[in-house]
């Protein structure tokens, strides 16, 4: 078989085909790296990085599929991860993880280590451990959309060390009776912001609305030329099996529509 390049710290800026989509025998890919832009062909090509990003590179996207992909929102979410010395303050309490309903974030669990080796670990309620903690920005009441932009802005916009004060008083306020000090405890704190995290499926996602086939399905039936779209997305289910199945399904669509 021919070999397979991978192109790493790359970023695709647009994808187009060569002529029209119909007869074209390439699609042209635009990728920056380092400060550059280079181009490369491609037979063909599957769209699995999500719909906000996918509907601005593919250039003359046909209207089907672009209202298609207008039709899919995300919503922001916050990883907080929390080094603790120690995780007997839950261990009193006779748990690992928890939800709650008021302040900042909305669950918490111990975060679980892969252990390798002949000679595992153990893990105790004295070991440090990672938490994790979800943090989420819904409004209810607001248009789904414009729950998204307003969650990005925030959840962008807070700085570092509120963060950290908000996460260390939510933690006391949990905590401090079963023996949990934010000052001694906690070793440090890493923040990662997910701008698209989740989709947030609207009435109709599923199943269309009106007799109309819902979105993910004009895009799951329809490749565009030599273009088929992947990602989760358009599962709507948010598990790395689905993110499997819609790419292996794009994959064999490429090569039964267009390479055959
Ligand atoms: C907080 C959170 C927790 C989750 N936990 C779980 C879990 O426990 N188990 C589970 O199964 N699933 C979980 N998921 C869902 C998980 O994210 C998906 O299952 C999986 O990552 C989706 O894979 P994907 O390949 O479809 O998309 P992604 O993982 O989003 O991959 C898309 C890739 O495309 C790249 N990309 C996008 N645009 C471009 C571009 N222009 N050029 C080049 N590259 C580009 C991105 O950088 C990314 O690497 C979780 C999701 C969230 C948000």
């Amino acid at each position: 078989g021919s070999s397979t390049h991978i192109r790493l710290r790359s970023t695709a800026v647009w994808v187009k085909h060569e002529g029209e989509p119909a007869k074209s025998e390439f699609v042209t890919v635009a990728y920056s790296r380092d400060g550059k832009v280079y181009r490369l062909k491609g037979r063909t090509v599957v769209m699995a990085g999500g719909s906000w990003t996918t509907k601005h590179i593919v250039r003359n996207l046909p209207k089907p599929q672009a209202d298609a992909y207008d039709q899919f929102y995300r919503s922001p979410c916050l990883m907080a991860n929390v080094a603790v010395r120690n995780w007997r303050f839950l261990y009193k309490l006779g748990i690992t993880g928890c939800r709650w309903f008021e302040g900042i974030g909305n669950y918490m669990e111990v975060r679980k280590i892969a252990t390798f080796g002949a000679d595992a670990p153990t893990i105790g309620p004295d070991s440090p451990v990672v938490l994790t903690l979800k943090i989420l920005f819904s409004n209810p009441g607001m248009a789904v959309a414009a729950q998204g932009h307003r969650g990005r802005a925030e959840m962008l916009s807070t700085a570092f060390r509120e963060y950290e004060r908000q996460i260390r008083e939510q933690l006391m306020e949990m905590f401090a009776n079963s023996g949990f000090d934010a000052r001694r405890d906690i070793a440090g704190i890493v923040l990662n912001r997910w701008g698209h995290a989740y989709l947030n499926p609207q009435p109709g996602f599923f199943f269309g609305t009106d007799g109309k086939p819902a979105s993910r399905d004009v895009l799951r039936a329809t490749p565009f030329g030599r273009i088929a779209f992947a990602n989760t997305d358009l599962a709507g289910i948010m598990d790395h099996r689905c993110s499997i199945i819609e790419a292996h399904r794009a994959v064999e669509q490429l090569l039964d529509q267009v390479i055959t």
